[in-house]
C-alpha cells in the first residue's frame, strides 16, 4: 500500500441494513489540519475532537500534517460515533504508526472517548450480520469484527463471523502490530430460554373452551386474530397467553428479532434472547411509534413485535388512519419508512392479534347487562375498522360473558405446555410439507397444499356466497381450515375442519 495512505472498513447503519463504508485516510504536507468528508458538519467537529484526543492519550503521536478521511459511498446516512475508531486507525496507519496491511481483512465499530476507551455502538449486531452476508457473498477468509466490549456478546451471536472484543484503541494498536496478548474472540453463546419460557399460562384462563381452542389454532397457523366480547371476559389474557405457545424460535429467527432490538436506543437484552416479543401498544399510540420513525429512523412498535405477536386492545380506538398503515406490513412482511428522501426498510413479521368490544358501551350480548347502544352507534362503532383491515384477520373469536360459577369454580384450565405440543406437531406438518406456516401461503401454494373434500368445498363456497365474503376472505378461511385439518394431523381438508374454519369469520357481520 502505497505510504501515507490507508483504507479501514466500516458500517453504516440505513434500518436494519449496514452497508459496508470504507474510511480512507489521506495524508499530506502543508498547513496542518485535520478535515472529513462525508458526514455533517457538526458531527465532523465531534468526531475530530474525540479521535485527536484519544490517539493522544494512547500514547502516539498526532501527525501535524495535512489529513483528509474521506467516508465513502458519500450518500449514507452517518452518525459520527460509530466510525470513531476506523477513523483514527486510519490516521494512525496512514502516519506508519501502525502497519497498514494488518487492516485487510477486518472491520471496526466503537466510539471513542477521549481517554481512548471504545464505546459501544447502537445495532452492532445488525452490523455483525451485515458482515456475515458479504463474508458469505466473498468467499475466502472471513473478516473478523472488531468491536467494544460491551458490544462484543451481541455480535458474536452471529454464527461465521469472528468478533474480537476490545477496551481501548490501544489494544487495538497492540493487536494489530503483534505485540502484547492479543484479542480474545468474543463467544455469544447464551442460555437458550426455549419455547414457552416465561409467560404467563394458559391454566389461569378458566372456561372460554372455543376461544381457548381458536387461539390453539392462531398459535398452530401463524393466523391473525380478531377477539370480541365485552370488557372482563379474558381477550387481553388470552393474547398475552399466544407467545408461550408458539413454536421456538430458530437461530435465524432469534438473530432477526435481537437485530430489531439492537437497533433501539435500549439496545440488545440478553434476557430477551429466543423470546418471541409480546407487544402491546395503547390506542393513543402515534403512525410513527407504531411503524417506526423520525429522522434517524428507529424501528415502531410492528418491528420490535417481528416474529412475535403485536396485540391492540380496544382496535375501534385506534386511529383510522394509524391502522390503514398496518396493512402493508400485514401483507409484506416488511414495513419502509421515506424522511427526506431516504428510505429505512425494517423487518416486520409480528402475528396480529386485536381485541375489541361488541358495541361502545360493551355489554351487547350480555346475559345480564343492558346494551344501551342503538343500532347506528353500534353500527358506526364496527364501522371504524375498515373492510380491508377486517379482511386481513383470519379468525374472528368469540369471547363472551360467562357465569361466576363457570369464571370462579370451573376446573383450571389446561396448561400451556400441552397446547404448545400440539401447536408444535402441526406447525411441524406445514413446515414440512411447505417450509412456511399456514397463515403465510399465498397465490397458488394454496391451492396445492389445501386439498379439500368435495363436501368441504361445497361447504366452503356455500358459506361464500351466503355470508358475501370476498376471494381474500375465502382463502383466508380455507387457510384456517389447512390449519384446522393439521391439529388433526389430517392430509386432506373434511367437512368438519371447513365448518370450523367459518364459524371463525362470522363473528362480526359484513367482515
Ligand atoms: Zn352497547
Amino acid at each position: 500500500m502505497q505510504a501515507d495512505l490507508a483504507v479501514v472498513r466500516c458500517r453504516a447503519l440505513t434500518g436494519i441494513d449496514a452497508p459496508p463504508v470504507c474510511v480512507e485516510t489521506h495524508l499530506a504536507n502543508g498547513l496542518p489540519a485535520f478535515n472529513i468528508v462525508g458526514l455533517a458538519d457538526t458531527e465532523v467537529r465531534e468526531s475530530r475532537e474525540r479521535v485527536r484526543a484519544a490517539i493522544l492519550n494512547s500514547g502516539f503521536e498526532f501527525p501535524a500534517r495535512r489529513i483528509t478521511v474521506n467516508l465513502a459511498p458519500a450518500d449514507l446516512p452517518k452518525e459520527s460515533g460509530r466510525f470513531d475508531l476506523a477513523i483514527a486507525l486510519g490516521v494512525l496507519a496512514a502516519s506508519g504508526q501502525i502497519p497498514a496491511d494488518a487492516l485487510e481483512g477486518r472491520e471496526f465499530a466503537a466510539e471513542l472517548s477521549l481517554s481512548g476507551a471504545l464505546r459501544p455502538v447502537r445495532g452492532a449486531l445488525a452490523m455483525a450480520m451485515g458482515t456475515a452476508r458479504d463474508n458469505g457473498k466473498r468467499g475466502g477468509r472471513p473478516h473478523a469484527f472488531v468491536v467494544a466490549e460491551d458490544n462484543a456478546r451481541e455480535a458474536a451471536l452471529v454464527p461465521d463471523v469472528p468478533v474480537l472484543a476490545a477496551s481501548t484503541l490501544a489494544q487495538v494498536c497492540a493487536h494489530l502490530c503483534g505485540t502484547g496478548a492479543g484479542l480474545a474472540r468474543a463467544i455469544g453463546a447464551l442460555p437458550s430460554t426455549g419455547a414457552g419460557a416465561d409467560y404467563p399460562d394458559m391454566r389461569e384462563v378458566r372456561g372460554q373452551a372455543q376461544a381457548r381452542r381458536a387461539i390453539e389454532i392462531a398459535a398452530a397457523g401463524q393466523h391473525s386474530a380478531l377477539l370480541v366480547g365485552p370488557p372482563g371476559t379474558g381477550k387481553s389474557m388470552l393474547a398475552q397467553r399466544l407467545p408461550g405457545l408458539l413454536p421456538a424460535m430458530t437461530l435465524d429467527e432469534s438473530l432477526e428479532s435481537a437485530a430489531v432490538l439492537s437497533l433501539t436506543g435500549r439496545g440488545f437484552d440478553a434476557s430477551r434472547w429466543g423470546r418471541r416479543p409480546f407487544r402491546s401498544p395503547h390506542h393513543t399510540a402515534s403512525a410513527a411509534a407504531l411503524v417506526g420513525g423520525g429522522g434517524d429512523p428507529r424501528p415502531g412498535e410492528i418491528s420490535l413485535a417481528h416474529r412475535g405477536v403485536l396485540f391492540l386492545d380496544e382496535l375501534p380506538e385506534f386511529e383510522r388512519r394509524v391502522l390503514e398503515v398496518l396493512r402493508e406490513p400485514l401483507e409484506t412482511g416488511r414495513i419502509t419508512i421515506s424522511r427526506a428522501g431516504r428510505q429505512a426498510e425494517f423487518p416486520a413479521r409480528f402475528q396480529f392479534i386485536a381485541a375489541m368490544n361488541p358495541c361502545p358501551c360493551g355489554y351487547r350480548g350480555h346475559p345480564r347487562r343492558a346494551c344501551r347502544c342503538t343500532p347506528d352507534q353500534i353500527q358506526r362503532y364496527q364501522g371504524r375498522l375498515s373492510g380491508p383491515l377486517l379482511d386481513r384477520i383470519d379468525l374472528q373469536i368469540s369471547v363472551p360473558t360467562q357465569t361466576e360459577h363457570e369464571t370462579l369454580d370451573g376446573p383450571p384450565g389446561e396448561d400451556s405446555a400441552a397446547v404448545r405440543e400440539r401447536v408444535r406437531a402441526a406447525y411441524q406438518l406445514q413446515m414440512s410439507r411447505q417450509g412456511k406456516g399456514n397463515a403465510e401461503l399465498a397465490g397458488a401454494e394454496i391451492e396445492r397444499h389445501c386439498p379439500l373434500t368435495d363436501e368441504a368445498q361445497g361447504l366452503l363456497r356455500a358459506a361464500m356466497a351466503r355470508l358475501a365474503w370476498s376471494a381474500r376472505a375465502y382463502f383466508r378461511a380455507l387457510k384456517v381450515a389447512r390449519t384446522i385439518a393439521d391439529l388433526a394431523q389430517a392430509e386432506r381438508i373434511d367437512a368438519g375442519h371447513a365448518a370450523e374454519a367459518v364459524q371463525y369469520r362470522r363473528v362480526l357481520p359484513g367482515a
